[in-house]
């Protein structure tokens, strides 16, 4: 069988090149070395019928319009805005710290502007943003970038904040109001149905065949195509030849409760400063699922194993660099995805970018 494109890897990125292409006239051969498509938002039942992500909390939201509608085609949603809160010597508080977080944390009673006013005064303002650590200092001071970042970071990447890139802190606000939302994008739905019903229409198309529990490796040399469209880690490629480059692991801890309706007040609640693991997820409040008991998960911060997070910090954007040269010159492939383009990609920039992708094949 004689293929236009092989795209290895069913994840957003895979799934996302696999429809555009075929229903632009393309034959397309989806391969996937897990038993299943949905990458790491792959959700599922576990034994108890509770819907959970085995690969961790998995919550869409975007600000792209396109993006949303793109995927509308696809899925009805869920409306669900996701809350977060830290828990720091027995208490719980908002994250993105906000108004309340300051309140609770110091026992005062500041409306908006003495919110300000207060971060203001304890920041510590500095010329440039390159490290993690600049962000947090600048924005919210040491004692709450002390309380609030520097020991969830040392665990979840095995790294202090001053070794990382500026984005990965970054991608946490602060906030004067109180508005506790994790996210502010105009888009913030589930797919109603779960994730992987969502795949499962995405790769419907009379074009499109799908081989799951195929590594390409083993396969490349016994297909026929034109294209390959690679979303897997970028060095993994090219036999790791100029070294292996560094991604974050974890691994999850799923736990049923059985009899228990609620276990905790948010859908996240994260651990900055004890505990192994950095966060608990309790699945029910992102899906809305009406359950007797209830499924959570733990995730523990790991160096090796699967590859789940590219690590943000200019030794590694070097290397990576020098795989992409190789990658720019290897001709009839594209490299799309969080791995495959070594970005810390939410899902709907893995979408746009599989989008932007596929218009420059076609
Ligand atoms: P993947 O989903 O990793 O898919 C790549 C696929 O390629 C995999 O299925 C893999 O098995 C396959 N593959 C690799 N090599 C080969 C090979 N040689 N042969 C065959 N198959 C191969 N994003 C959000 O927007 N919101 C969230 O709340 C969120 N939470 C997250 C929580 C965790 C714990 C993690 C790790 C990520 C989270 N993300 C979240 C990010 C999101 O998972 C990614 O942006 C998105 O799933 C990446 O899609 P992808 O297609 O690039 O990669
Ligand atoms: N972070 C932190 N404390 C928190 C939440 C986040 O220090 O309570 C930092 C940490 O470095 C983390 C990064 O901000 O890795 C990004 O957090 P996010 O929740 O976006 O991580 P993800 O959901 O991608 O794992």
């Amino acid at each position: 069988m004689k293929y236009d494109f092989v795209i290895v890897g069913a994840g957003f990125a895979g799934a996302v090149c696999a429809e555009r292409l075929a229903t632009n006239g393309q034959r397309v051969l989806v391969i996937d070395k897990r038993n299943h498509i949905g990458g790491n938002a792959f959700d599922c039942m576990d034994e108890h019928g509770v819907l959970i992500h085995p690969y961790g909390p998995h919550i869409f939201h975007t600000g792209s319009k396109r993006i949303f509608e793109y995927l509308s085609r696809f899925t009805d949603w869920r409306f669900y805005e996701h809350r977060v809160q830290a828990h720091i010597d027995g208490n719980l508080y908002p994250i993105p710290i906000n108004r309340t977080t300051i309140n609770k944390l110091y026992h005062l009673d500041l409306n908006e502007q003495e919110t300000a006013d207060y971060l203001a005064s304890v920041r510590e303002p500095r010329e440039r943003l390159t490290s993690s650590e600049d962000v947090v200092l600048s924005s919210v001071g040491r004692d709450l970038c002390n309380r609030f970042f520097r020991g969830y970071t040392l665990k979840q990447w095995g790294l202090d904040l001053s070794e990382l890139s500026a984005g990965v802190a970054a991608r946490i606000p602060t906030r004067t109001n109180d508005d506790d939302r994790y996210f502010t994008d105009a888009f913030q739905f589930m797919p109603a149905q779960g994730y992987t019903a969502m795949f499962e229409k995405i790769l419907e198309h009379p074009n499109i065949e799908v081989r799951l529990s195929t590594d390409f490796h083993v396969l490349r040399s016994i297909i026929e195509y034109d294209h390959v469209v690679y979303t897997g880690p970028i060095d993994a490629y090219f036999d790791y030849r100029f070294g292996k480059l560094p991604y974050r692991s974890l691994s999850f801890q799923h736990i049923h409760l059985s009899g228990v309706e609620r276990f905790q007040s948010s859908g996240t609640v994260n651990y900055p400063n004890d505990q192994e693991y950095t966060r608990i997820t309790e699945f029910k409040h992102l899906t809305g699922q009406q359950h007797a008991g209830t499924s959570i998960v733990k995730e523990y911060p790991r160096s090796e194993g699967e590859p789940y997070y590219p690590i943000p910090r200019p030794e590694n954007e070097a290397l990576f660099q020098r795989y992409n040269e190789l990658a720019e010159a290897t001709a009839n492939v594209t490299f799309v995805g969080r791995l495959a383009q070594y970005r810390y990609y939410n899902m709907d920039q893995v979408v746009g970018a599989a989008l932007k992708a596929v218009e420059a094949l076609l």
